[in-house]
């Protein structure tokens, strides 16, 4: 056998991984200024978490779940998203006790999509979550603290923000059943995959890359005209607060999200240089979802955005090199080496070393690494207790005792 990754998976190392590295520390950064809490879920679940909550008929459901049963006979599930085993681990560790509960993961999901750039089969998300509040202000939370994620992380992308409101859960029913009259009427002109949506889904035809959709779309029935006076009275107030806080939006009536337990709010953060997979974040409310998981009867709301895509975007930062490297010309002087590596180790001194026992070799590798200092242990150093240090700037040698390293390294005078 070939030995292979799986499709659609990738191994994550060089810059990809510091690259990953900085989106998690900026988003625990920003998750602590606001007082979120990470929570860590197991990365699979009993398959009956995802499948009513996230709509049979979804997508996600449907296709894309990596589902098994164990020798237990218990069906379980990859977590396809991160909203449902966020809110059961809320409710079996009794976190709802005191709400809002504000809280963030990061960590891996696994959807069987086909993959292409910017869409994976294991993909890794960030997750925010408020449960317990239908305050507006929530909806604004997270969407300044996206935005201020998106911003530290992607400061010269454009990245535009679109939202729209999707009422309450007897709007979506209404507006659903006229969705599906129309569709009827227009059915020669769509594609074949939404011709299949038009009774169980018709929402997703909404959001359709295909040209005929987009055109059919464009006159179907609008959800602002179905939304209840609260409803609608919330989604101004989100505008109303966005334009407050200076943070730019378009209106997308056709913006409905994947999954059914959506409702209210929701929004997406897209950029253009991504291709066909432009959304890099997406998020809404889901006032009745943690009831039907099997808690209280509270709101939440929360978003996910992908890592692999905001990486796709992001400029490599410059690699600083270790800029410290160690030159060993003997293997006989291992011991006497190991008594630098202890001193470098408890004073943080990062260094690097080649493993090889051999001078131009090691002033090779430091040249062309850009190390600024080297420091050479031979048979004169061994002999006299000291090392030797060069400057590669200046090309300026000095020999020190061991305690007098550090501080030279770092005498800026
Ligand atoms: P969703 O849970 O589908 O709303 O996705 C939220 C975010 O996760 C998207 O905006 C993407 O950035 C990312 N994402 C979703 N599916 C994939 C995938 N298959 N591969 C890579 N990233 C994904």
């Amino acid at each position: 056998m070939k030995l292979r990754s799986v499709r659609g998976t990738h191994d994550i190392f060089g810059e990809q991984i510091d690259k990953f590295n900085n989106i998690s520390k900026i988003v625990s950064k920003n998750a602590y200024l606001k007082d979120f809490k990470e929570i860590q879920t197991p990365i699979f679940e009993f398959s009956e978490l995802f499948a009513k909550p996230l709509g049979e008929q979804s997508d996600v459901v449907l296709k894309e779940m990596y589902s098994f049963e164990d020798r237990n006979n218990n069906f379980l599930t990859l977590r396809p998203e991160y909203t449902t085993p966020m809110i059961r681990a809320a409710i079996t560790n009794n976190l709802l006790n005191e709400i809002p509960l504000k809280i963030f993961g990061i960590g891996p999901m696994f959807r069987r999509e086909r993959p292409q750039k910017g869409r994976y089969r294991q993909f890794n998300q960030i997750n925010f979550e408020i449960l317990g509040t239908k305050d507006f202000l929530a909806d604004v939370e997270l969407i300044l603290l996206s935005n201020n994620i998106l911003k530290e992380l992607l400061p010269k992308s454009k990245i535009r923000l679109q939202i729209n409101s999707l009422g309450d859960k007897n709007t979506l029913i209404d507006f659903k059943k006229n969705l599906t009259k129309y569709f009827n009427t227009h059915k020669n002109k769509l594609s074949e995959e939404s011709i299949n949506k038009i009774d169980t889904n018709p929402l997703r035809i909404l959001d359709s890359k295909n040209e005929g959709d987009v055109e059919i779309s464009l006159s179907s029935p609008k959800i602002y005209e179905y939304l209840t006076d609260e409803a609608k009275n919330h989604y101004e107030d989100l505008k109303r607060s966005l334009n407050l806080l200076d943070i730019k939006f378009e209106e997308n009536a056709n913006l409905v999200r994947g999954l059914d337990y959506y409702c209210n709010t929701v929004f997406e953060f897209k950029s253009d240089n991504l291709g066909s997979q432009d959304t890099l974040l997406g998020g809404g409310r889901y006032d009745g979802l943690i009831k039907v998981l099997g808690g209280p009867d509270i709101p939440g709301i929360g978003w996910a955005a992908g890592i692999e895509r905001i990486s796709l975007l992001m400029e490599s930062e410059k690699k600083i090199s270790t800029t410290l490297h160690i030159a060993v010309t003997n293997q006989k002087f291992k011991d006497y080496f190991l008594h630098l590596q202890k001193y470098l180790s408890e004073n943080k001194i990062s260094y690097y070393w080649n493993y090889k026992y051999n001078l131009k070799k090691s002033f090779t590798k430091a040249n062309t690494s850009s190390a600024t200092h080297i420091i050479i242990i031979g048979e004169n150093e061994f002999n006299g207790n000291f090392f030797t240090i060069k400057n590669l700037m200046t090309g300026e040698q000095k020999e020190l005792k061991l305690n007098q390293i550090f501080h030279h390294l770092n005498d800026k005078s």
